[in-house]
């Protein structure tokens, strides 16, 4: 089945210039399809109405404060600048124990497996899709109560490794994970750190995925809708407890997933 492109697909998130936020910026154009750049890097160009047109542009939680530059495409070039302004987030501290602890320190035999997986689950975030599939603000894809928030600053058994790039919710073993917005399934598969994990693009460079599940009920290349079951939550992976791990990429960068909630930071 074949799902047709939304002609006015419209996603209002709130301008949040932070590491690790959606930078909103607006520009008029008569051009039918204008294109954006951040980084080179395609970004999510939404229509609004008449000649406005908005970009949302996905800012890395690494990323240096102050001015930034993107690039619009219509019938010339044009530059456009944001600025991104602090945000502190928390720190971490995890403990694994006994058969757990391997994801602290793979073996070599697990490394290899990392090296692997690396590149498909790199270029399943960097899927561009032209045009966007979803429509409106994001539901929760669970009711549980968020144990740990997007941008922590991890640390396991005491070393320091990359932050959290996603939101968690707790829940049982089992409980159903639900889409939040329209999408195509574009990955499907068991890895060493995610588990059981899903992806889906929701167009234009958005994307977003649910890890650690017990059991994924989609098949790659499946259309859902918003509120479809794709899976339910689990533990495998490096997971200290059964919970989902819901993170979203936008222009290839995680983002914190509850802006698309409509929930202000
Ligand atoms: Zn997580």
């Amino acid at each position: 089945m074949l799902i047709p492109a939304i002609a006015l697909a419209n996603i209002p998130v709130k301008n949040t210039p932070i590491p690790g936020g959606i930078a909103v910026i607006d520009f008029e154009t008569n051009h039918a399809n204008p294109k954006a750049f951040y980084n080179k890097v395609p970004l999510y160009v939404q229509h609004i109405k008449d000649q406005h047109y908005q970009v949302l542009v996905g800012i890395p939680l690494m990323e240096k404060l102050g001015k930034k530059t993107i690039k619009v495409q219509d019938f010339s070039t044009r530059l456009f600048d944001f600025e991104v302004t602090e945000q502190s987030y928390s720190e971490q501290h995890i403990t694994l124990k006994g058969k757990k602890k391997k994801y602290v320190n793979p073996n070599l035999a697990h490394m290899d497996r990392i090296k692997s997986e690396r590149p498909v689950l790199s270029s399943a975030r960097k899927i561009f899709s032209d045009n966007a599939l979803s429509n409106g603000l994001f539901t929760r894809p669970v009711d549980g109560v968020t144990t740990s928030p997007f941008g922590l600053k991890r640390f396991y058994n005491g070393e320091a490794r990359r932050p959290h790039t996603g939101l968690d919710y707790a829940g049982n073993i089992g409980t159903p994970i639900k889409a939040p917005a329209d999408g195509k399934v574009v990955l499907v598969g068991k890895f060493f750190f995610n588990g059981n994990a899903v992806f889906l693009d929701h167009g234009q460079g958005l994307i977003s995925v649910y890890i650690h599940m017990n059991d994924y009920l989609v098949k790659q290349g499946q259309f859902i809708k918003q509120g479809d079951t794709i899976g339910t939550i689990g533990q495998t992976g490096r997971s200290t407890g059964p919970h989902l791990h819901w993170g979203i990429y936008l222009n290839q960068t995680a983002i914190d997933p509850s802006l698309l909630l409509g929930e202000s930071k």
